[in-house]
């Protein structure tokens, strides 16, 4: 190493400035003394955040992200001057529609277990034990994961067998296994609970059951989305970490991560600069770290079972979306769109038949078949009126050939989806909404593919299924010494807490004391 080089080597380089990005150079910053043991984050974009990110278009602002569950604990260890709206009366609704006979029923849920829970008996009163039975054991079995660890010693593994008993007993189900062992029979609550499946965008025949538990249990304590555009997150979150002497190189790709001798050096950025380091973190789609960064033969050298398994692990899908600017004159308040979400739903098995045609490469979305969440920022943030119409699961497939080799074709594509969906929330819930429309903007699965670096453009990183979540997920330690990936995420929260984590098992528990959770 030259003397230049060894003068800017760094303690710890982070690959990528989305969420888990700034998350774990932040918690570094916060628990080093940064000028002893400097920390540098790499982003390849003029801006960080990620995929949480707000842009404008001819004055209206538009946000990609939309509802957190309660992450306060997690922004005052921050540090971060952030308020939030909390969803009253209900957070979601979910408008279950007969395709055949264009009726609709409206279900609203509301926050807080205890009226939620009483709010289904009421309603469902012939399944009242079994949901009572159903809520009260997803929640045990949620507060459980408190007392997980992320890399239990043997003496910790054995403990678990008394601390998380729910957890071990469901830790292989789907969740349609999970739900099916309550007995419910009503099929409105199956698609009540279904709903919180569909959110890691796998359907409840693949989704490990303790995703959409958690998913359920911790939007009850709470729904919330940032009072500001969404945007303000990442930056304060970048604010915070500045300040703390943290250094930021935007605009910069990393393509070679460096490793010597099983261990870990530092990057190589485009151009052929490098930088050293002692610890490497990526928050890139693990895929690409892994078998572009590194090369998946080093891996295979240290640990066949770990290039195998990066090999196998499916990403979780993409997504389509349409962001539309609106006149005044539609009432989104009337139609009670101040909540975080509008499920609009063909309700059944629409999301494993969606996910099927998806598997297939195919768009399964029909007049008979659809699953659409609409969303109403601008109620929140008081910006000009804006919906988002959001949709997922959507591949990769020709989008991104189309967008480069055809790009008139890929605009009529985009067009005539945008329309699809724009007409269906018309029809349910938003009438004359065509006519007031100002402003479309469409993203597609190679929009996020080109926005994040990940091939598959996906979501939620790698997917959730049985055989990669919990004990058996691809692991945050690599075989390379010093290279860790805190990838596999669900969501905000999810990548808050990968950064806090993989900063724990460098430091030694100094943060977390090894836990999943955080408790201040
Ligand atoms: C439309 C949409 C709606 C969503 N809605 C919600 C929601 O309502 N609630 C919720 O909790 N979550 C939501 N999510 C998911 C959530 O936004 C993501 O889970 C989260 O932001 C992922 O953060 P990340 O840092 O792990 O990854 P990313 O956000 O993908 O960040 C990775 C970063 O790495 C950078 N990068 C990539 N390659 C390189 C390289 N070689 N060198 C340097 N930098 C690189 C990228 O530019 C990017 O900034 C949504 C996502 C989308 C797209």
């Amino acid at each position: 190493m030259s003397q230049e080089a060894e003068k800017n080597k760094k303690t710890l380089i982070v690959i990528g400035g989305g969420i888990t990005g700034l998350s774990t150079a932040l918690t570094w910053a916060l628990n080093h003394n940064i000028k002893k043991e400097p920390v540098l984050l790499i982003e390849k974009e003029p801006k960080t955040g990620g995929y949480v990110t707000s842009y404008e278009r001819e004055g209206f602002i538009f946000d990609t992200c939309q509802m957190l569950p309660n992450i306060s604990e997690l922004v005052d260890y921050f540090g971060l001057e952030l308020e939030f709206k909390a969803f009253k009366g209900y957070y979601m609704r979910i408008f279950l529609v007969n395709p055949e006979t264009d009726e609709v029923k409206v279900i609203e849920l509301p926050s807080g277990t205890e009226v939620f829970k009483n709010m289904l008996m009421k309603k469902y009163p012939q399944n009242a034990k079994q949901i009572r039975k159903f809520l009260d054991y997803s929640r045990a079995m949620y507060l459980e994961l408190f007392k997980l660890k992320i890399e239990p010693t043997f003496i910790e593994i054995l403990k678990l067998l008394f601390t998380c008993p729910k957890i071990i007993r469901n830790a292989s189900k789907t969740f349609k296994e999970y739900f099916d062992q309550f007995g419910i029979t009503e099929p409105e609550v199956k698609e009540i609970f279904d709903v919180f499946a569909d959110f890691s965008a796998l359907p409840p025949k693949y989704v490990s059951a303790l995703v959409p538990i958690s998913a359920l249990n911790s939007l009850l304590d709470g729904a919330f989305r940032t009072k500001e555009p969404f945007i303000d997150f990442p930056k304060k979150l970048e604010e915070r970490y500045l300040n703390l002497g943290g250094k930021l190189l935007l605009n910069t790709k990393v393509e070679k991560i460096i490793v010597e001798n099983d261990q870990v050096r530092g990057v190589e950025i485009a151009g052929g600069k490098k930088i050293y380091a002692d610890y490497v973190v990526t928050t890139i789609d693990p895929k690409v770290s892994m078998k572009k960064l590194v090369g998946l033969d080093v891996i295979r050298k240290l640990d066949k079972k770990y290039a195998q398994k990066i090999d196998d692990v499916k990403m979780s899908t993409s997504a389509f979306n349409i962001n539309l600017g609106l006149s005044e004159n539609v009432d989104l308040a009337g139609l009670g769109l101040d909540c975080g979400f509008n499920i609009i739903t063909t309700g059944g098995n629409t999301y494993d038949r969606l996910f099927d045609a998806y598997e297939a490469g195919e768009i399964g979305f029909s007049d008979n078949l659809f699953h659409i969440a609409v969303i109403c920022p601008s109620l929140t943030t008081g910006s000009k009126p804006n919906i988002t119409i959001h949709m997922t699961p959507m591949a990769l497939g020709e989008w991104k050939k189309m967008r480069k080799s055809d790009p008139e074709k890929y605009n009529e594509m985009k067009q005539k989806w945008a329309d699809f969906f724009i007409d269906k929330v018309e029809k349910y819930l938003i009438p004359d909404l065509r006519k007031n429309v100002l402003v479309t903007d469409i993203s597609t699965p190679a929009t996020y593919a080109r926005f994040s670096g990940s091939p598959t453009g996906s979501l939620f990183d790698m997917a959730p299924y049985t055989d990669n979540f919990g004990r058996t997920r691809l692991k945050m330690r690599t075989p390379i010494k010093g290279l860790f990936q805190p990838k596999f995420v669900h969501g905000v929260f999810g990548c808050l807490l990968g950064g806090m984590q993989v900063n724990d098992m460098i430091i030694n528990r100094k943060i977390m004391n090894g836990n999943a959770r955080f408790k201040a």
